[in-house]
């Protein structure tokens, strides 16, 4: 690419968000800030904005627009409001490349908006693809729009996979994807115990500082199960080409298992910025800001088999990958919808699983081929689990 990449970022006041300006502000030579989106959080949204001076800032409403607008006085940035505004940004032909770090289904729309104007599309929001795998990798190939994982487990697998991937595993000698996952808070409390857990032990995660939500997700493992499906998509594979390895330290990001008993794996020291400086600057490499590893440090490195019992969100989503359909839809809004009612104090954390579960069951079958079929499904999801949560305030 010639000069500077322009780059537009999506939910820009998140913990991604925060990241990734971190590594752009090391490479000043390299990337100019175009465009950066916000929801509630406007005053850290106007800090960004005066430091990388970006021609548009998108907020949720016109109301807060206004009041972006009022205190960006002088700073030369257009403040803009809504999903349309969302979408737009994600699409402006002076946009070479976006951040895709908007959290859950609200990140559909101008995520593939971003993939349908054919740009390089860095992908932390992985609900989008969760929700509506079928129909965003339709659109990726139709575009042929570069797409680099940004979750560390699939930045990884992308690491240690040949440069020539092209959507054939077995082609490429690949046995199975191995993800690891932390394990989370939760990894050795007693199961009698999690009925008791708050939002503030589940969003205090060993070993990653991230939003609310997923942090949630990590101590269900929800995180891991929506990463099963998210792997699904981004590298073609069959649910029994994926396996999860509980690895409490979250040095090893994930690893590739070939057919010749060799194992490819990617490791570093958790921290978000590496998968993101290696997707901005791929297939260059640039400084990051992250220590390097020390192994004599670490020591040693462990390895569990998820116990399904203490983490039936996981079996839940191996369940909704293997139904496909509008399964894997419902699974996601029906978790978003029990997680925002646990951190809300109006739900108990074992029966985020059981919200889900009875969602799940609740909706129909159906395909989601379409992107309205894929939206209907997200409603149908998020109208179970809110009636679930009605039933149990009622008894
Ligand atoms: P945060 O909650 O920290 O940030 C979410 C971002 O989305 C914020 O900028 C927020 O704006 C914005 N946002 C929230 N709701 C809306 C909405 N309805 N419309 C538009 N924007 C909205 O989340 P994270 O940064 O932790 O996660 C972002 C995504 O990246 C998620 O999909 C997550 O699964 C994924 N991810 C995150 C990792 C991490 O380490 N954090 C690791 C791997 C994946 P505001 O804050 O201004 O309200
Ligand atoms: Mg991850």
């Amino acid at each position: 690419m010639t000069g500077r990449q322009r780059l537009a970022i999506l939910g820009a006041t998140g913990s991604i968000g925060l990241s990734t300006l971190d590594v752009v502000a090391r490479h000043p030579e390299r990337f100019e800030v175009v465009a950066l989106t916000g929801h509630r959080r406007l005053d850290i949204l106007a800090a960004q904005c005066r430091r990388h001076r970006p021609r548009y800032a998108v907020v949720g409403d016109s109301a807060d627009a206004k009041r972006l607008g009022e205190a960006l006085a002088g700073v030369g940035t257009e403040v803009l409001a809504g999903v349309a505004a969302l979408e737009g940004v994600a699409a402006l032909p002076e946009v070479d490349t976006v951040m895709a770090a908007i959290v859950g289904a609200a990140g559909l729309s101008p995520t593939l908006a971003a993939v349908r104007a054919g740009k390089k599309v860095l992908l932390a929001n992985k609900e989008a693809l969760v929700m509506a795998g079928a129909v965003f990798m339709a659109e990726v190939s139709r575009r042929g729009t570069p797409l680099l994982p940004i979750d560390s487990e699939h930045n990884a697998v992308f690491q240690s996979l040949p440069r020539a991937f092209d959507g054939n595993l077995a082609a490429c000698g690949v046995r199975k994807v191995l993800l690891t996952a932390s394990g989370g808070p939760f990894r050795a409390t007693p199961i009698e115990a999690l009925a008791e857990v708050t939002p503030e032990q589940a969003c205090a995660h060993p070993n990653w500082v991230m939003g609310r939500k997923i942090s949630v997700d990590s101590a269900t493992m929800m995180n891991k199960g929506l990463e099963v499906i998210e792997a699904r998509w981004l590298f073609n594979a069959m649910p029994e080409q994926i396996e999860v390895v509980i690895h409490p330290q979250s040095i090893i990001h994930s690893l590739v298992q070939y057919v010749d008993g060799s194992v490819l794996a990617q490791l570093g020291n958790p921290d978000m910025r590496t998968p993101i400086a290696h997707a901005l600057a791929y297939p260059d490499r640039i400084d990051a800001g992250v220590a390097p590893l020390d192994l004599f440090e670490i020591g040693r490195l462990n390895f569990e088999r998820p116990d399904l019992r203490r983490f039936p969100c996981l079996s839940l989503a191996f369940q909704a990958l293997r139904a496909g359909g509008n399964a894997p839809a419902v699974l996601n809004a029906a978790n978003e919808v029990a997680v925002e009612a646990f951190l809300e104090g109006r739900l108990a954390y074992p029966d985020i699983a059981q919200v889900i579960a009875a969602s799940l069951d609740a909706v129909p079958a159906a395909a989601t081929d379409t992107l309205e079929a894929v939206l209907a499904a997200d409603r149908a999801g998020r109208e179970a689990a809110l009636g679930m949560l009605l039933v149990r305030h009622a008894s």
